[in-house]
């Protein structure tokens, strides 16, 4: 038995999962199924709808009337935040890093709309511009409560431990097949960290591999390991990590966060005009690029069954930042 946290239910779960075949075929590889987390229904969904249910819920409890989060300027966390408070009658503030542009395009341009209200800031000041700006929404009695980057506490990773369960109840096509691997963007790593507690909860046996999307592997398996840690303790089972548990692979991180290389423009491509799906430029764009080279390299073996958990993120297509690069 696990603990039940406080959830509030806004995701349109399960998320689907479905056969790549074509593909499949054009890798002459491994089975390749997708998670379909990039419909979780929130303000276009993506992976920041499951943290939303549990961290929006504990907000309440704790009776806040404000959300404040920070982000980068195209951050798919800030525009499922500022849904998931618009849908709860709460206010939200975002912290930005960036210049404001002349017009917001993309994820920006959503977070308006939703009735976010932005704090600019520089990438050196970020912490202490959040920080200020809970000091502020505080004393100004807005009842403020502060979700970490990326939504990647223990409580919010809680989100991605349940997602584990769905997924070995749901089976692919109901057959009860379970994939050998998952293969998925990680970041604040909070969705890894989910995955990993909730693959030790609900028994799942196969790898958790996270394309870096950001940071060196070494740095990210600690943070992983630790707050994998803190979300089974939270949920009431004891599984400490250690970072060599964590599975990450940093071949990928090109030109640093948000800048697109040749092989993540050719996997947008190839999910695009082979089965429909929009990838992201900054995360599912560089986690399919290291799935569809590591299939080609056999590190990932022609005989697997993969499961590319598709963390969503389309909207930042629409940024003004890559316009020209399709
Ligand atoms: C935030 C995000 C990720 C990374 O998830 P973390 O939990 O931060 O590691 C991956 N893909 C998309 C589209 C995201 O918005």
């Amino acid at each position: 038995m696990i603990n039940t946290l406080p959830r509030i239910q806004m995701a349109h779960l399960p998320t689907a999962i479905e056969f790549a075949h074509r593909l499949t075929e054009h890798l002459n590889g491994p089975r390749i199924y997708i998670k379909r987390d990039d419909q979780t229904g929130l303000a276009l969904g993506g992976n920041k709808t499951r943290k939303l249910e549990f961290l929006t819920a504990d907000a309440l409890a704790h009776g806040a009337r404000t959300l404040i989060t920070a982000g980068a300027l195209q951050s798919n966390h800030c525009r499922q935040t500022a849904a998931a408070a618009a849908r709860n009658g709460l206010a939200c503030i975002l912290v930005l890093a960036g210049q404001p542009p002349d017009t917001a395009s993309g994820n920006l341009l959503l977070d308006g709309l939703l009735g976010a209200k932005i704090t600019w800031c520089s990438r050196e000041t970020r912490e202490q511009t959040l920080q200020d700006t809970f000091d502020r929404a505080s004393a100004d009695g807005l009842y403020p409560y502060l979700i970490p980057y990326g939504g990647s506490n223990a409580i919010g990773a809680a989100g991605y431990a349940m997602a584990i369960g769905e997924l070995m109840e749901q089976g692919i096509e109901s057959n009860a097949v379970v994939p050998d691997r998952i293969v998925f963007a990680s970041s604040s790593g909070g969705t890894q960290a989910g995955l990993v507690a909730g693959g030790q909860i609900f028994g799942y046996t196969g790898k958790i591999l996270g394309i870096s999307v950001d940071e060196n592997a070494q740095d990210l398996k600690e943070r992983v390991a630790d707050l994998a840690s803190a979300t089974g303790e939270l949920l009431g089972v004891q599984c400490p990590f250690v970072p060599a548990d964590i599975l990450v692979n940093d071949d990928y991180l090109g030109g640093g966060y948000g800048v697109m290389g040749g092989l993540e423009i050719e996997s947008i491509r190839l999910f695009a005009s082979l089965e429909g799906i929009l990838l992201d430029p900054v995360y599912t764009g560089r986690a399919a690029a290291g799935m569809i080279d590591l299939v080609r390299k056999k590190v990932i073996a022609p005989d697997e069954t993969v499961l590319f958990w598709h963390t969503g993120g389309a909207p930042a297509l629409f940024a003004d930042a890559y316009r020209g690069e399709f």
